[in-house]
């Protein structure tokens, strides 16, 4: 993933830490991450929504190269997930051997730790996802 700079990781947080788009009110379409034009009809984008925590993966990579901050991860599968409502989000998926994801495997939304930003002592976070069967985590 392409590392933002502080001040964009900052405002953008709401949408990476509770999975949330921008729904256009004319058309119904939703966008992630969102947007502030309806591509389709020109809207302004005003309305965000909390968008499904669980979906299916339509299509994935694995990455055996990467940044130098998350070598420890290597290799780490990427899927492009279809959430339940039909928003596509691009994430990581975790806790299975990536040789083990499959197209048409059901995923569910975890919180997690992107890793911290290079130069910096900042710890980032975000969304990746777990199977739909692996155990929730009560981060309380
Ligand atoms: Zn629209």
């Amino acid at each position: 993933m392409v590392e933002q700079s502080i001040p964009l990781y900052w405002r953008t947080r709401q949408f990476r830490y509770r999975l949330m788009g921008t729904k256009c009110e004319k058309d119904g379409k939703v966008y992630f991450p969102p947007r502030k034009l309806c591509p389709e009809c020109g809207e302004i984008l005003n309305k965000t929504v909390l968008l499904p925590r669980t979906g299916k993966v339509v299509s994935y990579s694995v990455v055996h190269n990467g940044l130098s901050n998350r070598e420890e991860e290597l290799p780490y599968a990427v899927g492009l997930i279809e959430l339940d409502d039909g928003t596509r989000v691009v994430g990581q998926i975790i806790g299975i051997p990536p040789e083990n994801v499959s197209i048409g495997m059901r995923v569910k939304f975890a919180f997690r730790k992107y890793g911290a930003a290079t130069n910096s002592a900042v710890i980032r976070y975000g969304y990746k996802f777990v199977p739909e069967t692996y155990p929730n985590v009560n981060l309380s």
